[in-house]
């Protein structure tokens, strides 16, 4: 069975509510394509007012991170379950800025993956090598690395549901993208990770997209390789050109 594209914005630490929803209208006619499930990750102060804007229409939200405790003494975290409650369907899990700035390492990805899919969100779990590791020759053993850690104790059957996205760290805000050779090569090679670790109809379910620095005039050609499965788009989905990206 074919595998349905998943185009999902990252509007990071940008976008007031009021900003958010001037942007969602502004948005609203431009992102009109069934064949594409479109998700808006906002962040946490604009979950409400988002779900709300898009309701009736194709968008769902998601939001850009979760803590993997049930309540409690977390000052500052959002548990999954506020998530569902809110009308979230998809957290981002190890977008790499949050490896790198806030220290998250695969362990604790790893719990906050297994919450999400207990508490019925679809966690979209991003992987992704530095330059240096690109340079080095070791990208597919370090994103292996991520890609096994992160998903320890997930059964096939969970699996088969979330989203991987590939984010090559230095393409992200750089206006570098990856070649659409690059990016096809270790998306497929998430694949065949996903197929040794689980079964090929595992493999062959789960959908990968390619993010970084992805935009109106790349998309379609990156979109288009057999193991890409749409994308994670930072920059780019705070203007009009995400219309472009959706209906690529
Ligand atoms: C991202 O934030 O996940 C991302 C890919 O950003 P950009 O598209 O701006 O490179």
């Amino acid at each position: 069975m074919a595998r349905k594209k998943i185009i999902a914005g990252n509007w990071k630490m940008n976008m007031t509510p009021s900003q958010a929803v001037k942007l969602v209208e502004e948005l609203a006619p431009l992102v009109k394509n069934d064949d594409v499930d479109v998700v808006y990750c906002v962040p946490a102060i604009d979950i409400v007012p988002v779900v709300e804007a898009v309701k009736g229409s194709n968008v769902q939200v998601g939001a850009e991170n979760m803590y993997f405790e049930e309540s409690g003494a977390y000052t500052g975290e959002i548990s999954a379950a506020m998530l569902v409650d809110a009308g979230v369907k998809y957290v981002i899990i190890g977008h790499s800025e949050r490896r790198d700035y806030f220290k998250e390492d695969d362990a604790l990805l790893n719990k906050k993956v297994k919450k999400a899919i207990e508490a019925g969100l679809v966690p979209i779990l991003c992987c992704g090598e530095s330059l240096e590791q690109r340079e080095m020759g070791v990208t597919m053993d370090w994103i292996r690395f991520q890609i096994k850690s992160d998903l320890v104790g997930v059964s096939a059957d969970q699996v088969k549901d979330i989203v991987i996205a590939y984010e090559p760290i230095w393409a992200i805000g750089t206006g570098k993208t990856a070649t659409t050779e690059q990016a096809e090569e270790v998306c497929k090679g998430i694949r065949e990770c996903i197929a040794e670790m689980y079964d090929q109809a595992t493999a062959d379910a789960v959908r990968i997209q390619y993010g970084g620095s992805v935009n109106a005039g790349n998309a379609a050609e990156l979109f288009a390789q057999p193991n890409i499965d749409g994308g994670l788009v930072g920059g780019a989905s705070l203007k009009a050109d995400f219309g472009k990206i959706v209906c690529y």
